[in-house]
C-alpha cells in the first residue's frame, strides 16, 4: 500500500476538495445516519447511561493521574506470564521492535487484527519497507488495503466507499495478493463478506505471526482485550506462532471491574450494538494454546506529551468508538481524508496537535479550527471528553506558537481594543466619539434602514476581511452611550 497521509494540505483546502465528491458526501450522510440511528435507540435503553459515562471519565482520569504504577503493574503481570514487554518511545523505535521480531522468526508476511496504533506509527509501510507484508483482515481496513486508499474513520475506515465501489476493488486488487474475488460477484453484502472471508482464510491459515493492538490492558493481571464484530481478530490472536501487540499506554485500566464500564459503553456508542459479538482476552502465553511467544509493545508516541497538557489530557481518555465523528456535522461533510491523519473527525482535531505538538506544521495546526463548536461530540462521547473546550484551547496554542513577526491586522485591532477596554475613562471617551459620530452620520442624506437603526452597509476589507464585511452591514453608532443614557435618565426612571 503506497497511499499516505504524508504531505496532506491544511484542512480548510482539504476540506474544500472533498466537499467537490459529491459521491462521498452521499455515502458518508447515509452512513453515519444511520450508525447514529443505531447508537441512539440503544444508548435510550439504558436507564443509568450518564452515571456509567460519568464512571468511564473518571476510571480513565484516575488510571491517568498514576499512570507510570499501572504501567509498571502492567508490565509485571505481563512477564510474571510469560509475555515480553517493550517500551516504544516513537513509532519508529515502535517499528523496528516489530520488525525485528518478525526477522527473528524469518517471517515475510504477518495477519493484521485492526488497530489505530499500528496505523499511527505507519507500521504497514516500515514492515514493507522490510520486505515483510502485513494483511489487514478486518474487512473494512481489507478494502482500504486493496484499494491503495486511507481510512476515513475510526471504526469503519471504507465508510467513504460504497457497495459498487467494494466489488470493483475487490475484482481487479484481491487476485494480485492472494485468491481472486469469485467472478461473477455481485455487490451483495453477503457476496461481498464471502469473497473477503475465502481471499483471508488463507493467510490465516498461513500465517506465521499476528499484529494487534488493544482496546484494553488489564493491569492487575496483565490481560489485553480486543474488541471486534468479525471474528477475524479472533483468529489473528489464535493462530499464529507468534503475537506481537502494539497497545498505547494509555489503554492501561486497572482491575477487571474497571473493564466492565468500558464493555457496556463501547459497544453502544461504536456500532450500536448491546454487546459486540467478539471479545478476545489473552494473558501472555500459555503453553499448547494459542501464541507460544507473545511480545507486547507499549506505545508512547506523543502520549507524554498530551498528559502533560492540563486541559488536553482527557484526551487520552479515549476508547476510540467514533461516536463523535457520527454525530459531527464538519466530519459528515468532509469525510476523514480532510484530516490528514488516522485519527479524523473531533478526536483527531485534538489529539492529532496534543500528540504531535502545535506549531510543528500547518496541516496540524490547521486542524483545531476544524469545528464549529457545536458540542454534539461532548454530548456523545462516553468518556465525556469536553473536545470543544480543548479545541478552544489548541487554537489559542496555535496562536502563541505563530506569535513574533510582523503583527496581523486583526491582533492590531485587538490590541487597541484591549488598550481601550481596560481602561473605564478611555472607554467613556470613546463611546462619545463614536456616539457624536453616529450623530453625524444620522445627519447625512439617503442611506438604509434596519429597524429603527440607519446602517452604513458592507464596508470594503482586504483579503479574507471582505468575505466577511460583505456578508454585514455596519450599523451607524448610537447617538448615545449607555453611561450617558444612564446618567441622564437616573437608570431610565426619569425617561422621557
Ligand atoms: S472522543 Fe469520545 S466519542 Fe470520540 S472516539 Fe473518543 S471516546 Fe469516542
Amino acid at each position: 500500500m503506497s497511499a499516505t497521509f504524508v504531505g496532506m494540505p491544511a484542512f480548510p483546502e482539504a476540506a474544500r476538495r472533498a466537499l467537490e465528491n459529491t459521491q462521498q458526501r452521499h455515502n458518508l450522510a447515509h452512513a453515519t445516519g444511520t450508525i447514529r440511528d443505531k447508537r441512539a435507540a440503544v444508548v435510550a435503553e439504558v436507564d443509568d447511561w450518564e452515571a456509567l459515562r460519568l464512571a468511564g471519565a473518571a476510571i480513565k482520569d484516575q488510571t491517568l493521574r498514576h499512570l507510570d504504577d499501572h504501567l509498571v503493574a502492567l508490565e509485571a503481570a505481563l512477564q510474571e506470564r510469560g509475555a515480553t514487554v517493550h517500551w516504544a518511545r516513537d513509532a519508529e523505535e515502535a517499528c523496528r521492535i516489530v520488525a525485528d521480531v518478525a526477522r527473528a522468526h524469518d517471517v515475510d508476511e504477518v495477519v493484521k487484527v485492526k488497530s489505530m496504533a499500528t496505523q499511527e506509527i505507519g507500521l504497514n509501510e516500515a514492515l514493507e519497507a522490510e520486505g515483510i507484508s502485513a494483511w489487514e483482515t478486518d474487512l473494512a481496513e481489507l478494502i482500504v488495503q486493496l484499494g491503495d486508499d486511507l481510512p476515513s474513520h475510526i471504526l469503519v475506515p471504507a465508510i467513504h466507499r460504497n457497495r459498487s465501489e467494494i466489488r470493483e476493488i475487490f475484482r481487479s486488487a484481491m487476485g494480485e495478493v492472494g485468491r481472486p474475488a469469485p467472478d461473477p460477484l455481485s455487490d451483495d453484502p453477503a457476496d461481498l463478506a464471502g469473497a473477503a472471508r475465502l481471499h483471508l482464510r488463507e493467510k490465516f491459515l498461513r500465517a506465521r505471526m499476528a499484529v494487534s493492538g488493544a482496546n484494553f490492558a488489564v493491569a492487575e493481571t496483565g490481560t489485553l482485550v480486543v474488541v471486534e464484530s468479525e471474528g477475524n481478530g479472533r483468529m489473528c490472536l489464535t493462530l499464529p506462532e507468534v503475537l506481537v501487540s502494539v497497545v498505547g499506554i494509555e489503554k492501561v485500566v486497572p482491575t477487571w471491574q474497571d473493564l466492565e464500564v468500558f464493555l457496556q459503553l463501547l459497544p453502544r456508542s461504536s456500532t450500536g450494538e448491546r454487546m459486540n459479538p467478539y471479545t478476545s482476552t489473552w494473558t501472555g502465553a500459555v503453553p499448547g494454546d494459542g501464541p507460544q511467544e507473545v511480545h507486547v509493545v507499549l506505545l508512547d508516541n506523543g502520549r507524554t506529551r498530551a498528559l502533560a497538557d492540563e486541559m488536553g489530557r482527557q484526551a487520552l481518555r479515549c476508547i476510540r468508538c467514533s461516536a463523535c465523528l457520527n454525530v459531527c456535522p464538519v466530519y459528515e461533510r468532509t469525510g476523514g481524508h480532510a484530516y490528514g491523519s488516522v485519527y479524523p473527525g473531533p478526536i483527531g482535531a485534538i489529539l492529532n496537535p496534543l500528540l504531535k505538538g502545535t506549531g510543528v506544521d500547518e496541516q496540524t495546526d490547521s486542524l483545531p479550527y476544524a469545528s464549529s463548536l457545536c458540542g454534539a461530540c461532548f454530548e456523545a462521547c462516553p468518556v465525556r471528553i469536553d473536545i470543544p473546550s480543548v479545541l478552544v484551547e489548541l487554537r489559542g496554542q496555535v496562536v502563541d506558537a505563530h506569535r513574533g513577526g510582523v503583527p496581523k491586522p486583526e491582533a492590531v485591532a485587538m490590541r487597541g481594543a484591549g488598550w481601550v477596554l481596560s481602561s473605564s475613562a478611555r472607554t467613556a471617551r470613546s463611546e462619545r466619539a463614536a456616539a457624536f459620530a453616529g450623530r453625524l452620520l444620522n445627519r447625512l442624506p439617503g442611506g438604509r434602514r434596519q429597524g429603527d437603526r440607519r446602517v452604513l452597509g458592507s464596508i470594503p476589507m482586504p483579503g479574507a476581511g471582505s468575505a466577511w464585511s460583505q456578508a454585514r452591514d455596519v450599523p451607524v453608532p448610537a447617538t448615545e452611550s449607555f453611561r450617558d443614557w444612564w446618567s441622564r435618565t437616573d437608570g431610565g426612571e426619569d425617561e422621557s
